[in-house]
């Protein structure tokens, strides 16, 4: 659906790699009817790409147990082993990425339209590949602090972090505001965060505030990038 018919303000999230802390995450989402889209590894699983985060050992989820958790959110791609990018040949970038987009196909029946670019970065000879593979739109991890719809979404930039110190600002000026172009809110971040820093709360008050209005399109990255 294209929801600009119908809103001029839409709000998305985006969370990375697959943790253990997304299965709270995706109930928190659901509690307040909040949609986004989690970026995975396939090629990872409990026991592997495990590290420390503070106190807190972050473990990625064994996506076959967890087809269901993510019912109603989108998967998009992340590379399959979360490699740079930009350290790989071509070859090596088609491996990371074409078999990611296979396997995300194979669990969740859906074929990703969409990827977070590992670490945020990418160039030029990424770009080709990612066109190459289909995908329609990939994400980075500078911050805008705007909500304005951006030309190049192979480049797309999120509007803030959910840790950012302007979030609840932002959010307020989004919610006030009364364009006559449509507006994207789009938040990102990692679920093992909100764990390892105890924001738990800290984003249940933010999605109070964000959700159950009527002049605001909550859906995932898919549909509000790509109104489909
Ligand atoms: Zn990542």
């Amino acid at each position: 659906m294209d929801w600009k018919k119908q809103y001029r303000k839409a709000i998305t999230f985006s969370y990375d790699d697959g943790i253990e802390q997304d299965l709270p995450l995706l109930q928190i989402l659901r509690d307040y009817g909040l949609k986004g889209t989690f970026n995975l590894n396939t090629g990872l699983d409990y026991n592997h790409g495990t590290w420390q985060y503070g106190d807190l050992c972050v473990h990625r989820l064994n996506l076959e147990e967890h087809k269901k958790d993510y019912a109603g959110q989108e998967i998009a791609v992340h590379g399959r082993l979360h490699q740079n990018l930009t350290e790989l040949s071509v070859a090596e970038i088609q491996e990371e990425l074409g078999q990611d987009a296979a396997e995300i196909t194979r669990i969740f029946g859906t074929r990703p339209v969409g990827m977070a670019y590992a670490y945020g970065v990418y160039q030029e000879r990424v770009l080709e590949e990612v066109r190459k593979l289909g995908l329609r739109y990939g994400r980075g991890v500078v911050s805008t602090h705007r909500f304005d719809l951006q030309a190049d979404l192979l480049q797309f930039q999120p509007t803030c972090h959910h840790d950012d110190p302007q979030l609840f600002q932002l959010a307020e000026q989004f919610l006030n505001s009364d364009p006559t172009e449509p507006q994207i809110f789009y938040i990102w971040g990692h679920s093992y965060e909100l764990e390892g820093k105890n924001h738990w709360d800290y984003l249940k008050r933010f999605c109070e505030k964000i959700s159950g209005r009527e002049d605001v399109f909550y859906g995932t990255n898919r549909e509000v990038l790509l109104g489909v």
